[in-house]
Parts: C-alpha cells; structure tokens; sequence
C-alpha cells in the first residue's frame, strides 16, 4: 500500500452535525403554521434531528422505509430533513397542490409508512386516510393538539414523538450510495414518477452549489427559501446551507409580496431563491411600499425562464444580482447557474448584461449535450436547437421502481427540454420539447416570446403555444393577462414585437384571460390551453 487517505461516507447527517459543531448558535428563523415566528440555532436543529432519528428507529421502522412530509418550509421540516435521512430513511415531501387522486397515487407508490402533516393539512389527509396502504403514523408538526386529534385518528405529536429519542444518539452507519430522499416529478402528463436521491449525490449536490460560479452560500449569508421543501427539496438548499453554516428564515406557508418583503427587511435576508411569479409578487409590493430591499444582494431564479425584464429590475431598481439557473427535479435539481466568465468583463456593459439573460453554464459534476432526433450530437454555436441530454453525479439514474433502460437514453438523461448550446457551455433552453412551435417546418421558441410579452407594463403574465394552422401546421398565438389597470388591444400587444423578432414569429393572434393555468409547481399548463385554443386560428 502506497498510502491512503481516510474514506468517510458522504452522508447528510454529517451536514447538520458540522452545522451544529461549527456554526451552532447560528440564528434559524421559522414562521411557523401556528404559533408566529420563531428564532432557533444549527445546534437545536441538529440535537431534534437526532431525537428524531432515534425516536423513528424506537417505532420499529426499518432501514429504508419512507417517511413523507406534507410541510411548509419551516423549522420542523428541516429537522424531518436531516433526522429523517440521517437515521437511514427516506424523506419523501410531497407537493400539497397536487389532486387527491396523485396524492394517493404516490403515497401508495412510495409506500409511505409515517406522514409528518403541517395543521393546514389535515383536511386534506382525513380526506384520502382511507385510502392509504401502508401509512402506520401520522405525526402533526406541533405540540399536542386537541382540536386536530379529534379530526384525525391516532394523531402523534411531533414534539412528543421527538421528546422520547436521544439527542445524543449517533446516525447508524451505511454506505453513502444509500437512498436519502424521495420526490416525484409534477407529472404534467401520466402519473408522477419517483426521483430517488442518495446521500452521496445530495452532498455533492450541495457542494457544486456551494462553489462561488453556482449559488455559493456561506456563512455569512442569510438564506430565504422560498422555494417550497416539497419542490425538489428547496433546491437542495437546506443541505447546501448546513455543509457551511448560513441562516436560513424558513418562510413558512405565505408567500406573498408583501410577507416575503416584510422577511427580507426584518431578517436583513442576503439571498433569496424561488420561480420567477413569486418575484413578480415581491417586486410589485417592494415598488408599492416604496423600499429598497438593502440588505438583498443576490436572488436565485429557476424553475421556469426568467424574463429579461425581471433580471434588469432586480438590477437596476433595487441592486439584487439575479442569478438565472436551470435544473430539473431528475437533476436534484442543479444543471446550470449563469455567472460571468473573466473574459467578459472586457465587453461592453450592454452585451454583459446581454449575457446574463440565458440559463448559464454546468458546474463541475454535470455534462450536457444537445442531439437531432436520431441522437446525433449537434453543435455548440449557440444557434443549433436540439434536444438536451445531460448525465453526471446528481443526475437520475432510473426513476424508482423503473428500470435503467426505461430511464435513460445511451447512458444519458433525455430532459425533454429543447435548448442551444454554446463552445464556453452556456445553456439557453428555448422550449419544453412538447410545447416548441413548428411552423412551415422551421421552429420557433414560445420562451423567446414570452419574454418579450411579459417585459411590457401593460401585460402581467402571458403564454405562447402553438395551434393549428391550415397552411403552415402550426402558429403561435399569445394567451395574456393584462396587468391591473390596463386593457391593452389585441394591435397594442403585438407591436410590442415589431423589431424585436423576424417577422414571422410574431403571435397570428393575441387572446386575454384573467389567470393563466398552472401545475402544482407553478408551471403554465400549456397542455390545457392548447386544448382551449387548438382552433381558434381555423374557425
Ligand atoms: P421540475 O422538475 O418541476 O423542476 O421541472 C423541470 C423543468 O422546468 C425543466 O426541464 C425546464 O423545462 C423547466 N425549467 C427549470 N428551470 C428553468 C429555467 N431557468 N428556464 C427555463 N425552464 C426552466
């Protein structure tokens, strides 16, 4: 033996316990569903974390079970987190706005065995209880609880249930490529599927995140979620924000403008991740409140394309770098952040700022490609549309219970995004592949359009799709929400392309609605509206 160096499991009950060693009187703020705001520290995370985990393992539960939270972002579900997967189970968060039926679906897919509830969830769970297989312990997130007790039968109280473990307790031992965490994809068609993290890909995970050209968190970030923990586990995070200590102001279950301002001010927030129509939200009531939002420096944007026109507000009105990224539920979920490279500080401010439109590069730990559709690699000129394929450490291998060949394509993930590609590995996703719009043959990107659409103030939100057309197949068509106080004409909204696309490019028709139709995670059905709106170009 040459030598060697010590081989420590990558685990994320190692997270929190560095967090709680290192960093433990660092401040955690929870708005919790009862009760108000409350201040707790890494250290308590950590010692309920253990309590749990040693209180779970007293149930009689074994290695691996599942156990799924139907939670706000709050301090008990990241305690659920860390206790959970720390001990050897399966945290499986659930996404509460999908339909009962879904719910039951993957309850039962999953085979949950205990279901951690937040209070504004037991309607919900009383209604599906019966339906559910495998489901021995549902635990509320509170203390003890009369009036919730009387709705559900055999009710366990989080703080009790936490009160009989050890906080001393140590996390078992197991190889780092052990299952940690369950999260099903939206599933805009068919039935959600499962996307298994394991403890390893998850501290990688944290660690690309925590490198400066990504999100790089540290301790002297004050960390807002608001990406709900049951939408990819918050972006992974609460596992990136333990690896180095940061606070985190767990938002709890409002989300509004003016909730979320109140939190950034009070709690001198420095960065704050979430989908681009909670910022829309923020921006509205931080302009009517007239604040400046000092103490944010940073926001992190993903989920669906970011506007052009939001990254340009974040950064001209209020001094906020958004940092536009892209992922994936499969991608756990980071594919790419948008950061600067060094030579582009020689270019002229309007084209850097050009450059901070699209959805960035890969970190280190994840490859992409883009290929026709035989699966023949296409270039990286920036121009070339393709199909995008990626593969790396924290990239799905098969979906739970699938097998590897039903997942995979040639030993690549097939995202279903349509995207460009350019040589330094920036990413510019121009579609879903199944909403891309071809028209006389040639394709034309509804993102593109939308960010046009969107960047004018007399519209508050808008969709592109494609519909029926008797000589060219398709044509696009724009769906809009005019903003409040505004009723533009149909002329109005399509000048607002002229000079900025080739011609025909610009929507045949421009229709207005008052809410456009979204999946559980906030995403545009352009499935329904397609639906709606196939015909309108024929008849
Ligand atoms: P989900 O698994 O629910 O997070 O959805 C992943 C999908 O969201 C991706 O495949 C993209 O289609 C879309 N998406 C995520 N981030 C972005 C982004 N920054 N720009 C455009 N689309 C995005």
């Amino acid at each position: 033996m040459l030598g060697q160096m010590m081989n420590f499991p990558l685990t994320i009950g190692s997270l929190v316990d560095h967090a709680a060693r290192y960093h433990g009187t660092t401040r955690i703020v929870s708005v919790n569903t009862v009760y108000g705001i409350e201040s707790t520290t890494w250290a308590s995370v950590n010692a309920n974390a253990h309590r749990l985990g040693d209180a779970l393992t007293n149930l009689g539960l074994r290695p691996q079970a599942r156990c799924a939270t139907i939670a706000w972002n709050n301090r008990r579900h990241l305690e659920i987190y860390f206790g959970v997967s720390g001990a050897g189970f399966i945290c499986h968060t659930i996404n509460p706005r999908l339909f009962p039926e879904q719910l039951i679906y993957i309850i039962n897919h999953a085979e949950d065995e205990v279901m951690f509830i937040d209070k504004t969830f037991i309607p919900l769970v009383k209604a599906i209880r019966d339906k559910l297989t495998f489901v021995k312990y549902i635990v509320l997130m509170e203390g003890r609880d009369e009036e919730s007790g009387n709705e559900i039968n055999g009710l366990i109280y989080y703080d009790e249930l936490i009160s009989i473990g050890s906080p001393e307790k140590d996390w078992p031992d197991f190889d780092e490529n052990t299952a940690s965490s369950l999260c099903y994809t939206s599933g805009t068609t068919g039935n959600p599927k499962g996307v298994l993290f394991s403890h390893r890909s998850t501290v990688l995970h944290s660690f690309a995140s925590n490198t400066r050209d990504c999100i790089g968190f540290s301790a002297r970030d004050i960390v807002l979620p608001v990406v709900p923990m049951f939408h990819v586990n918050a972006w992974g995070s609460p596992y990136a924000c333990a690896m180095v200590g940061a606070q985190i102001v767990l938002p709890g279950p409002r989300l509004d403008g003016a909730s979320l301002v109140n939190l950034i001010e009070k709690y001198r927030v420095s960065i704050a991740l979430g989908v681009p129509t909670i910022w829309r939200g923020l921006l509205t009531e931080a302009r009517k409140l007239d604040t400046t939002l000092g103490s944010l420096k940073r926001t992190v944007v993903g989920g669906s394309a970011c506007p052009p026109s939001m990254i340009a507000e974040f950064r001209d009105d209020f001094d906020v770098e958004l940092i536009h990224a892209w992922g994936m539920t499969e991608m756990s979920p980071l594919g790419s952040s948008n950061q600067p490279l060094a030579k582009h500080f020689d270019l002229p401010i309007s084209e850097q700022h050009a450059l901070r439109e699209n959805q960035g590069r890969p970190p280190w730990g994840v490859e992409l490609k883009i290929v026709d559709p035989s699966g023949v690699e296409l270039p990286k000129d920036g121009v070339t549309q393709g199909d995008l394929m990626v593969r790396g450490h924290w990239i799905l291998e098969r979906y739970f219970r699938q097998t590897r060949e039903e997942t995979l394509t040639d030993d690549w993930f097939h995202t279903g995004d349509v995207a460009t590609l350019d040589n330094d590995g920036y990413l510019s996703i121009k579609d879903r592949s199944k909403d891309i719009i071809k028209s006389g043959g040639e394709w034309i990107s509804s993102v593109d359009l939308e960010n046009i659409a969107i960047a004018h103030p007399s519209l508050e939100d808008a969709a592109v799709i494609g519909v029926h057309h008797e000589k060219w197949d398709e044509r696009p068509i724009l769906v809009a929400v005019p903003a409040e106080k505004h009723s533009p004409s149909e002329s109005d909204v399509l000048t607002i392309f002229d000079g900025k696309v080739t011609k025909w490019h610009i929507p045949d028709k421009v229709v207005f609605t008052d809410l456009l139709p979204r999946n559980a995670t906030g995403k545009v059905l352009k499935r329904n509206l397609r639906e709606t709106y196939c015909n309108i170009l024929i008849d």
